[in-house]
């Protein structure tokens, strides 16, 4: 191992490895630290890879990553306890290659990714834990790591450690988390034959559906849930802000199992055998909660620099984009001749700035708060919506106008005219 690195890149995910890539693809000596036995063993598995992120890293990735099935259609449900009223687009222009987005199973995903990591010329190191950060005054200068002998220095650090970095907490780049900054998600993977998805599914081979969720399932929480067809198994899964499960004492599990008893769920996965359960925390803080994400010597990049778009349910693509964008900025001030200064390494904001990365966060800053402080949202609408379908389609003799006049009682009922006002106007701030 050489004694000094021009960039060390801590972790090996969806951010690490697009920073590593990038970095080594441009001929920068570059050292990636993972503690995982390999690329990929500690990450969440089951996920929606959106190719304009990674198109731009390895442009032909599509003719040997491990990819489940594109995505031709999105189910939107909002649900009730035993209903739900959705909408779903599907597309032939999203059937048509190159394809838009794919799923994929994160395990193979980040091995695959580790592999071009690997021939670019990046020296990859896995089941090694960074425990600190070296500094001289206030600049990073390399990194402690738990192996014996373990300090290993370069002239620029990227922390892409995921959510909750530990190193920035330790160095002071970051205070410690808040909860209603995170949600925890727990996801399962039931496997099922390729036929009974898409005959399930009304998919042919290769072609794909991910189904987004909101409302009863999260029990007033602000959450999510979501379900996508793999291959030969189906991922599923549930997430809500750590603070609301504290505050309602639910766990993730009972709502996992809730959520997989539901009649319009239940059937969509039976017969699966469910062989992978797992929890992981998501940063859905927002632009509001982006914390320092350079300084001297050092970047931080996707999870860790809370660079998830909640509403879009994106992130890889933000972590992907982050890491090849701060990568960027240290070949071309290498190239440039400038030293890895605050000052330098701000370029690498400059260029967030300019992307779609700030752009959508920048948008979406005040939902978190908004959907955090009405959790009607998540009670009474999945609740009067799903009704007001109901009463609407029954056919019971009633008239079409007392039945209109029904609907209109319930939602004013609940929230009053004054209250269903500013209920939109909050939707509207959050999502303008
Ligand atoms: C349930 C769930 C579902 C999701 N679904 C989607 C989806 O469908 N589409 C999407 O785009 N995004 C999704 N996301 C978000 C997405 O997974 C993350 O945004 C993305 O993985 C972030 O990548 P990252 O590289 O920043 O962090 P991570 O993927 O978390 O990688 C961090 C890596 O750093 C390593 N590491 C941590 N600390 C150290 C240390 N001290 N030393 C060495 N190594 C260390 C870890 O082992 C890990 O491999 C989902 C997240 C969850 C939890």
């Amino acid at each position: 191992m050489p004694e000094k690195f021009d960039v060390i890149v801590v972790g090996a995910g969806p951010s690490g490895n697009a920073a590593t890539y990038t970095a080594a693809k441009a001929g920068l000596k570059v050292l990636q630290v993972e503690r995982g036995e390999s690329p990929g063993a500690k990450n969440v598995q089951g996920a929606i890879l959106y190719s304009d992120a990674l198109e731009k890293i390895i442009p032909d990735f599509r003719d040997d990553a491990p990819l489940e099935r594109h995505l031709i259609e999105q189910r939107m449900w909002m649900l009730d306890d035993d209903s739900y009223v959705g909408s779903t687009y599907r597309s032939q222009a999203f059937n048509t290659p190159p394809y838009n987005r794919y799923t994929i199973i994160r395990a193979q995903f980040d091995r695959w990714f580790s592999s071009k990591v690997q021939q670019a010329g990046a020296l990859v190191i896995c089941e090694t834990t960074v425990t600190g950060l070296h500094m001289d005054g206030n600049c990073v200068v390399g990194i402690q790591t738990d192996r014996i002998g373990g300090s290993v220095y370069a002239d620029a650090v990227i922390l892409a450690d995921g959510v909750n970095s530990l190193l920035a907490k330790k160095a002071g780049f970051h205070p410690e988390l808040r909860a209603r900054d995170v949600a925890l998600a727990v996801k399962e993977i039931h496997f099922l034959p390729d036929t009974t998805i898409e005959s399930r599914f009304n998919i042919g081979p290769e072609e794909g559906v991910a189904i987004e969720m909101a409302g009863k399932i999260t029990r007033g929480m602000v959450g999510t849930g979501f379900l996508y067809t793999n291959k030969e198994s189906l991922t599923l899964g549930v997430g809500c802000l750590l603070s609301d499960l504290r505050t309602h004492r639910i766990s993730p599990h009972a709502l996992i199992e809730q959520m997989k008893a539901h009649p319009a769920i239940r059937p969509l996965i039976e017969g699966g055998e469910m062989k992978e359960y797992s929890a992981h925390l998501i940063p859905e803080g927002g632009y509001n909660a982006i914390p320092r994400i350079h300084g001297d010597g050092w970047m931080m990049v996707g999870d860790a620099g809370m660079f998830v778009n909640s509403a879009h349910r994106e992130g890889s693509n933000l972590a992907m984009t982050t890491g090849r964008l701060a990568a960027q900025t240290v070949v071309e001030l290498r190239r440039e001749g400038k030293a890895f200064t605050a000052a330098n390494l701000a370029r690498y904001r400059t260029k967030l700035e300019d992307s779609f990365v700030m752009k959508d966060l920048k948008k979406y800053r005040d939902m978190p708060a908004v959907l955090e402080n009405n959790p009607q949202f998540f009670t009474q609408y999945p609740e009067l919506i799903n009704r007001a379908a109901h009463t609407m389609l029954l056919v019971d003799g009633a008239d079409k106008r007392s039945k209109e006049r029904a609907v209109r009682q319930s939602f004013v009922g609940k929230r009053s005219r004054l209250g269903l006002l500013g209920d939109a106007f909050k939707l509207w701030r959050a999502f303008e």
